[in-house]
């Protein structure tokens, strides 16, 4: 299955073909759906010449309906809201891609992976998920320490 994502978060509203193999797919619900095409459209797993890896900040048109790549993932989008959104620059486009996430909490989030046990912890400013850095696999934090942001 072909996804076209709008590259809006750094390039200028170019398109990026993300191709998501059917049989991932098979009975997924869209936000897992949205889950597998930012994992392929990013340049390290699918390569696409002159283009950006697929960020936050980027609108993929799905079913008939508008997503917003978020810090945290996927976001519905209306059309008049991407309307806005193409006219603004690129640090307003992040800006508004980012505008869930309250601006003074970051936080420490601990991590061990439930393939081969290795222990990390990432600063975020949301409780995302994180990739295994040996295996790849995704993994929710265990826990999270809130931290505040420097002014
Ligand atoms: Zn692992």
């Amino acid at each position: 299955m072909i996804v076209v994502v709008r590259m809006l978060a750094f390039g200028d509203g170019e398109l990026r073909p993300v191709n998501v193999p059917d049989a991932e797919v098979d009975g997924l619900d869209t936000m897992s759906v949205l889950e597998k095409v930012w994992h392929y459209g990013q340049n390290d797993i699918q390569p696409v010449e002159d283009r950006y890896s697929v960020s936050v900040g980027d609108v993929v048109l799905y079913r008939g309906e508008l997503f917003i790549a978020r810090p945290c993932g996927w976001a519905l989008m209306t059309p008049a809201e991407l309307e806005r959104y193409e006219k603004l620059d690129h640090t307003g486009r992040l800006r508004h891609a980012r505008q869930d996430t309250p601006e003074h909490k970051r936080y420490i989030n601990h991590y061990r992976c439930s393939e081969c046990g290795t222990s990390w912890d990432d600063e975020w400013d949301c409780t995302c998920n994180d990739r295994c850095p040996k295996c790849n696999v995704e993994i929710e934090p265990h826990s999270s320490d809130e931290i505040e942001a420097p002014a």
